[in-house]
This record gives C-alpha cells, sequence and structure tokens, in this order.
C-alpha cells in the first residue's frame, strides 16, 4: 500500500467507510484533510501528513509514536515518516526499528 493509499484507507475508517462522508468531512485542521480524497495534494506530502497526523494521534510524542501498537492502523508503516517501500534506505528500514531508551 502507498502512503496515499493508506491516508485513503485511513479516512475510510474514520468514516464508516461512507466516501460521502469523506468527502464532507468538517475537520480542516486534520494533516490528512488535504490528501482524504485519495489525490496527492495540499501543503504536504503524503509522509509527511501521516507523520503529522501519528504525532497528533500521540499528543506529540515521537517515541510513543514509534511504539504505536495499532498495526492494524494504515498509517502504521509509514508512521516514523519514511517510506519502506523506496528499497535501500537505511533511514528508511531503521524506520521499522523500535528504539531503545537511554
Ligand atoms: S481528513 Fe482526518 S478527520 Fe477527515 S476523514 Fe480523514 S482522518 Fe478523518
Ligand atoms: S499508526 Fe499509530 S500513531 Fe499513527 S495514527 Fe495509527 S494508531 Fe495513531
Amino acid at each position: 500500500m502507498t502512503p496515499t493509499k493508506s491516508i485513503r484507507k485511513k479516512c475510510l475508517d474514520c468514516s464508516y467507510d461512507n466516501s460521502k462522508e469523506i468527502t464532507n468531512c468538517p475537520d480542516t485542521e486534520c494533516a490528512l484533510y488535504t490528501l482524504r480524497l485519495g489525490k496527492k495534494q495540499g501543503d504536504f506530502s503524503p509522509i509527511k501528513a501521516i507523520r503529522i497526523k501519528c504525532l497528533w494521534c500521540m499528543d506529540g510524542n515521537a517515541y510513543e509514536v514509534n511504539l504505536c501498537p495499532s498495526d492494524t492502523c494504515s498509517l502504521w508503516p509509514f508512521r516514523s515518516g519514511k517510506n519502506h517501500r523506496h528499497k535501500g534506505n537505511r533511514d528508511n528500514i531503521r524506520a521499522y526499528e523500535i528504539p531503545q531508551k537511554a
């Protein structure tokens, strides 16, 4: 699943699988808002928008985002702001690693 598709899936989950509800979403402050229709548009890239959404979800705590146990959430693979689909990028591989406390 691409980041854009994962956003669309998240919006469907948020709107009880009702496309009209997504189109008419009143939450213009949501980081996914401009990408909710499944098209790349808006101020943020899909990856950046997902990162912002995940930080919002975890009260701004990046460590908790990395530890997020909700792997059924469609945003989960991209929660660290990296796209694992870009093979060979070490940073992207690290995005899947759970950070160790110092
Ligand atoms: S833009 Fe945000 S609030 Fe609106 S449907 Fe998507 S996830 Fe839900
Ligand atoms: S992946 Fe985790 S932190 Fe991100 S939106 Fe889903 S539940 Fe929240």
